[in-house]
């Protein structure tokens, strides 16, 4: 793209994107003179879809209306409402209906997952992760090897970048695979890392870990709604993210969880049970052999909090309505954009480590800033600029192709020039 360094150019771009509009379905926070917030933080909290108040409004009169009978009456009816919520939620993962369920939230989802899919022996028992995995991520592995007794020391192994690097190499994973793997039991992997932003190729994660027989297990939380990962063709054997991120759905709002149709009908995969994932024909029955559902709603414990869900369903019709091609196509031009912006500032103080080749990220860019510390961020919120600021000099900047405009990018770049 020959992009042009100027509000009036930024401008055009808004005025030619199909998607602009969509800035309009969202309440966009706004400072204390009414100006927009440019908001820089949907990796962390995606912001609320307006329509999303009527969807919860709509559970809540039912729920006065009917008491216990909107099970069966309410309008979009309690008792199957999560169904509502699976194809759309499919098609943003590239899965098959059968492979998805929404449920719980993403940790809990994750240790779920490891009760099944982890599965140590005395010889292959190792869990391995990124070196920069997302805290809860390594505290739910380190406690599942504890838990099985394994020593956290001695069973994690960590991918981390080569020294002097910020991202990881596919090369060292394969490596460590081929070396380890005889006592690797689970690679459980970012599918895109929050700090970084890069987005790790699942499908050759997949092939490297299956290759020493690892299951293979993807975090999406940054990865669902913001890249199109297409789950089911990578034959990963399972994911999980949570939904209040890119997914605008609240939050700590309930997570979306991947099971891989090859293990859909494995009714001998060791698991938990409750009555959600009980064979829906007889759960009411209440006094039959527990008989599990199969595909991913065989991994639910409990009947969903539907307010919540309806949130995530408010936002997966907006998602299905603009489709994750459209989405993606504008999410490269305007990170590219805000790239290009960025080198435009010039100076060997910032450093922007995510990679550059829109293929190896999503929107994020995670930009390094020399000497800087947290009064830096703290300006920019001054200037009504949300972003993440991560220790010891880091700027996450997600500009969401849902709601962030190339005017936002523009503007936000200009200050930060300022500021530095
Ligand atoms: C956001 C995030 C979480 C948060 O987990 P919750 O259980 O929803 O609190 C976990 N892992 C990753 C990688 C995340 O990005």
């Amino acid at each position: 793209m020959n992009y042009e360094n100027s509000l009036d150019y930024a401008r055009k771009l808004d005025k030619e994107d199909s998607l602009a509009y969509l800035r309009n379905e969202f309440h966009i926070p706004k400072d204390k003179k009414d100006n927009d917030w440019l908001y820089f933080t949907g990796n962390s909290l995606g912001l609320q879809p307006k329509q999303t108040q009527e969807y919860i409004q709509q559970e809540l009169d039912d729920w006065a209306k009917y008491g216990v009978e909107g099970h069966f009456e309410a309008q979009n009816p309690w008792m199957p409402y999560h169904e509502f919520l699976t194809d759309k939620m499919a098609k943003i993962v590239g899965a098959k209906p059968i492979e998805v369920v929404v449920m719980n939230t993403l940790t809990t989802n994750l240790h779920l997952l490891m009760v099944s899919f982890y599965q140590p022996t005395k010889k292959k028992y190792k869990i391995v992760i990124e070196s920069d995995a997302f805290p809860s991520d390594r505290y739910a592995v380190q406690s599942q090897l504890k838990f099985h007794g394994v020593d956290p020391e001695e069973g994690l192994i960590e991918w981390k970048p080569r020294e002097g690097e910020e991202l990881l190499n596919i090369d060292d994973l394969e490596q460590i695979v081929e070396e380890n793997g005889d006592e690797i039991a689970l690679l459980l992997i970012g599918g895109v890392n929050y700090y970084t932003g890069q987005y790790l190729d699942l499908k050759r994660i997949a092939e490297i870990g299956h290759a020493k027989d690892c299951v293979v297990g993807i975090d999406l939380a940054h990865g669902a709604g913001n890249i199109n990962p297409d789950l089911h063709e990578s034959g990963v054997d399972f994911a999980a993210w949570c939904t209040y991120k890119y997914l605008n759905s609240g939050p700590g709002s309930l997570s979306g969880l991947f099971v891989h149709e090859k293990h859909a009908h494995n009714k001998d995969l060791p698991r938990f049970a409750g009555w959600w994932n009980h064979n829906k024909e007889t759960r009411f029955n209440m006094r039959q052999p527990f008989d599990v559902m199969p595909g991913a709603e065989g991994w639910q414990l409990s009947n969903p909090p539907i307010l919540s869900m309806a949130a995530i369903r408010s936002s997966l019709d907006l998602f299905d309505k603009v489709g994750m091609d459209a989405l993606r196509e504008k999410s490269e031009k305007l990170t590219g954009y805000f790239e290009y912006l960025i080198n435009e500032i010039n100076t060997d103080r910032i450093k922007i480590i995510t990679p550059s080749e829109p293929k190896e990220r999503g929107c994020q860019l995670s930009i390094q800033v020399k000497n800087a510390d947290k009064s830096l961020h703290k300006k920019l919120t001054e200037n009504n600029i949300i972003t993440d600021w991560r220790e010891p000099d880091v700027i996450r900047c997600a500009p969401v192709p849902m709601y962030n405009s190339f005017e936002d990018v523009y503007k936000m770049v200009a200050l930060l020039k300022t500021l530095l």
